[in-house]
C-alpha cells in the first residue's frame, strides 16, 4: 500500500465505524428525507475529506503507523463513552480524564468497552501494523503529499460552497453537532486543553484578600463545616418535591433547603475550583482559577481561621494546596472502609481535631464521594438499598431507567445519613461555638433522560439536571441566620457567604452576595 491509501482507508474507517454518535444526532437535527439526504452525504464526503488532509498533515513515512494507531485506540475508547453515555470530549472532559484516578477509572471498566477497544481499536490498528508500506523517494513522497493536501482542500472548499446555506446553519445554529466527530474533535480539545493549561509556564498565584481580618472576634467561635457534595441533582431530593423519601434524616432536622441552586460547571473539575473561586460562573477559566487565590486562602489571611479540608473524592482540585489536606480515599487514613472508603469515615478523629483548635474559628471542608457515577450501587452500605430492583452495572445502558433511578436514589440515602451524622456532631459543639453546616453539591448528573447520562456537557448545551443541584444549610441554636430560601443562588455566593460567615472584612467581600445578609 501507498502511504495515501492506508489514509484514505483509514479515514474511511473512521468516518464509517466511529462515528455512529456523530451521525445519530445530526440525523436528530436533520431526518434522513429529500434534501437532507443529499445534505448528510456532503456532510459525510466533508468528515472524510478533512480526516485525510489531518492525516495527510500529520504524518510521514515513519510516523504514519503509529499516528494512526494511536488515533484508533484512544477513539474506540471515545466511541464507546459517547455512543453509550452521549457525551462529548471536550477540554474538559479531557481535564477530569487526567485527574482521574486508578479506581473511578476502574468503575468505568466493562465489557462493551473491550469490545469497542477490541473491533474499533484493536484490531484495525493490527492490520495497519501488518501492512506493507511502498517505500518512494522523499522526493515522489512530498510531491504525493503536496498533492492530497491541496486536492482535499479544494474538494473542501468546493463542498462548503456547494451547500453554503446548509453549513452556515450547521456552523452557527448547531454548534455542537460537530462536538461529536471522532476522532477530530477529540483532537481538537486535546490542543485546547494543552493550550488552556500546560503552555502558561509556571504558575503565579495572585494573592487577593490580603487586607482579610476578623474585628469582632470577642463572640464564642466559629465552627463551620462545608460539604461539598457530589453530582447530586435538586430533583431527587425529596426536600424539593421528589415522589421518594430521599432525605428521611435531613427533613427530621431544623435545616433550611436551598430549592434553586444552579452550579458553576457540569463537572468536578470545573465546579470545585469555580465555587470557591472569587469568579462567577461567566467569569471563571481553568487559567484563573489557579493562578488565583480562593475563599480558603482568604480566610486564612485572617490568622485567626484554622482550616482543614478532607477529601474523600478525587482530591480538592486545586483548592486546598494552601490549607492542611487529609486523604480519606484510602484505608490508611479513613477507618470506614468496606469495598471503597466511605464519606462517612472523614467524621473520625474530627473532636479531637476541634478540641485542639481550643477557641479558634474552625472551617473544615468535606468533599464527598456522593453519588459519584456511573457505579452508583456501590456509593452505599447494604442498609441503604431501600430502593430494588438496583442498576449492578457500570454500563448503564444495559439498565431499565428504573434501577438506574433506584441505585442513584440509594445512594442519595446515603448522603442523607451523611449529612445528618453533620449536624449530629455539629450540634455537640452548640453550647461553646457558633456552629454551620453548608452543603452544596457539585454539579447535577443525567440519568438517561434523552439517552443522556453522566455529566460534563458544555454548560450551554446541558440539560438542567446537571446544573441544578442538591443544596441545603444548616445553624446551631445560638446562630440562627437569615436566608431566603426561594431565591435563586448560585456557585457564584458561596465565595461571599463563606467570608460573611466568619465576619471577615476585606475588600474582595460582596455583601450582595452573600446568602445569609
Ligand atoms: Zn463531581
Amino acid at each position: 500500500m501507498t502511504q495515501t491509501k492506508l489514509i484514505l482507508t483509514t479515514a474511511l474507517f473512521f468516518t464509517l465505524f466511529s462515528n455512529y454518535s456523530f451521525f445519530s444526532n445530526v440525523a436528530e437535527i436533520y431526518p434522513f428525507k429529500g434534501m437532507n439526504i443529499i445534505y448528510i452525504l456532503s456532510l459525510t464526503t466533508l468528515l472524510f475529506t478533512f480526516m485525510v488532509f489531518l492525516f495527510s498533515l500529520l504524518s510521514s513515512r515513519y510516523t504514519i503507523k503509529p499516528i494512526l494507531i494511536i488515533l484508533l485506540i484512544i477513539s474506540s475508547l471515545t466511541s464507546y463513552f459517547m455512543n453509550s453515555y452521549h457525551v462529548v470530549i471536550d477540554s474538559d472532559m479531557i481535564r477530569n480524564s487526567m485527574q482521574t484516578n486508578l479506581t473511578e477509572s476502574l468503575d468505568l471498566f466493562n465489557i462493551n468497552m473491550v469490545l469497542y477497544l477490541l473491533f474499533l481499536g484493536i484490531l484495525p490498528s493490527f492490520l495497519i501494523y501488518k501492512v506493507e508500506l511502498k517505500s518512494s523517494s522523499f522526493k515522489v513522497e512530498f510531491f504525493r503529499k503536496i498533492k492530497t493536501l491541496f486536492l482535499t482542500l479544494l474538494l473542501m472548499v468546493v463542498i462548503l460552497f456547494s451547500f453554503s446555506k446548509f453549513y452556515t446553519s450547521f456552523f452557527r445554529e448547531h454548534k455542537p453537532l460537530r462536538y461529536y466527530t471522532n476522532p477530530t474533535y477529540w483532537i481538537y480539545s486535546i490542543g485546547d486543553y494543552i493550550a488552556k493549561t500546560l503552555n502558561s509556564g509556571e504558575v503565579i498565584i495572585k494573592p487577593i484578600g490580603v487586607d482579610a481580618k476578623i474585628t469582632n472576634s470577642n463572640n464564642e467561635p466559629k465552627l463551620v463545616i462545608m460539604v461539598v457534595g457530589e453530582a447530586t441533582r435538586a430533583d431527587h431530593f425529596s426536600l424539593n418535591g421528589y415522589k421518594r423519601d430521599t432525605n428521611p434524616l435531613l427533613k427530621k432536622e431544623n435545616i433550611i433547603n436551598l430549592p434553586y441552586v444552579s452550579s458553576c460547571g457540569t463537572s468536578t473539575a470545573h465546579s470545585v475550583p469555580c465555587m470557591f473561586s472569587i469568579f462567577d460562573r461567566d467569569d471563571y477559566s481553568y487559567k484563573k482559577g489557579i493562578s488565583t487565590e480562593n475563599v480558603l486562602d482568604v480566610l486564612h489571611h485572617t490568622n485567626q481561621i484554622e482550616i482543614l479540608w478532607r477529601d474523600n473524592n478525587s482530591n480538592s482540585k486545586g483548592v486546598a494546596l494552601r490549607v492542611p489536606f487529609e486523604d480519606y480515599k484510602t484505608d490508611q487514613s479513613n477507618t470506614i472502609c468496606d469495598i471503597e472508603c466511605r464519606d462517612e469515615g472523614m467524621l473520625v478523629g474530627l473532636d479531637e481535631y476541634i478540641k485542639k483548635q481550643k477557641s479558634k474559628d474552625i472551617l473544615i471542608v468535606l468533599h464527598q464521594m456522593g453519588n459519584h457515577g456511573p457505579a452508583y450501587n456501590k456509593r452505599y452500605t447494604k442498609e441503604f438499598k431501600r430502593f430494588t430492583p438496583v442498576c449492578q452495572t457500570n454500563q448503564l445502558e444495559e439498565c431499565s431507567q428504573e434501577s438506574i433511578n433506584n441505585a442513584y436514589d440509594n445512594a442519595l440515602l446515603y448522603t442523607d445519613y451523611f449529612l445528618s451524622k453533620v449536624i449530629h456532631l455539629l450540634k455537640k459543639y452548640n453550647p461553646t461555638h457558633k456552629t454551620t453546616m453548608i452543603y452544596m453539591s457539585d454539579h447535577g448528573e443525567s440519568l438517561g433522560e434523552h439517552g443522556l447520562y453522566l455529566h460534563g456537557l458544555p454548560y450551554f448545551m446541558a440539560p438542567e439536571a446537571q446544573t441544578h443541584v442538591g443544596a441545603v444549610v444548616w445553624f446551631g441554636e445560638n446562630n440562627q441566620k437569615s436566608i431566603d430560601p426561594s431565591k435563586e443562588y448560585s456557585h457564584d455566593n458561596l465565595f461571599h457567604t463563606l467570608l460573611g460567615l466568619f465576619n471577615v472584612e476585606t475588600k474582595v467581600y460582596k455583601k450582595e452576595l452573600d446568602m445569609f445578609k
